[in-house]
């Protein structure tokens, strides 16, 4: 099971690094990885459990934050209280977007960002992902606000980009007025 000492903090490089499109079928440890990595996103938003293993909420992870530079990401999104839905996107392109932007006005979190960071990460409010499922299926995903804002986060890590970067360094709430807080 994973814990948060599998997950790179941010000062490791391999979180710079741009990941690699992942080839199908896939092989049975990527497959255990992603069973990992939904088990771990689930018990971290479920107090009890997140208490008991000693883990930071968190809705996403992407591969690259343990350390395995490959294409996917998780997405375990609590749509109602105690529901969640699994997001599994194997090489995920954003193929549109809303003009809107959004950004989440607590700030952004990451598992791998372990301090407070404030400031605005502007996102889509509205996108749409494809990518492929862990059959190699391709799928087509259509996300609004935190979900959205999700993804948005997930495909950054695989290119090496992390929300810290987002942030206007000189004014870190540049864009309060002109986008919507969610
Ligand atoms: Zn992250």
């Amino acid at each position: 099971m994973l814990l948060m000492k599998d997950i790179l903090d941010e000062k490791d490089n391999r979180l710079r690094e741009k990941s690699k499109e992942v080839k199908f079928p896939l092989t049975d440890e990527d497959k255990k990885t992603v069973d990992d990595m939904i088990e771990f996103l689930t018990n971290s938003q479920i107090d009890e459990l997140a208490t008991k293993y000693d883990l930071r909420p968190g809705m996403g992870l992407a591969a690259v934050q343990l350390g395995i530079l490959k294409r996917f990401f998780v997405v375990v999104h609590e749509y109602d209280e105690g529901k969640f839905d699994n997001y599994v996107i194997f090489n995920p392109k954003l193929v549109s977007n809303s003009e809107e932007i959004i950004y989440v006005g607590e700030g952004e979190g990451c598992l791998s960002v372990n301090r407070e960071v404030c400031g605005i990460v502007p996102r889509y409010a509205r996108c749409t992902v494809e990518g492929y499922d862990v059959d190699g299926n391709k799928i087509r995903i259509r996300a609004r606000e935190e979900l959205a804002v999700a993804f948005q986060h997930e495909l950054d890590h695989l290119d090496g980009i992390l929300f810290t970067d987002k942030i206007d360094k000189k004014n870190p709430f540049k864009g309060k007025d002109i986008y919507r807080e969610i």
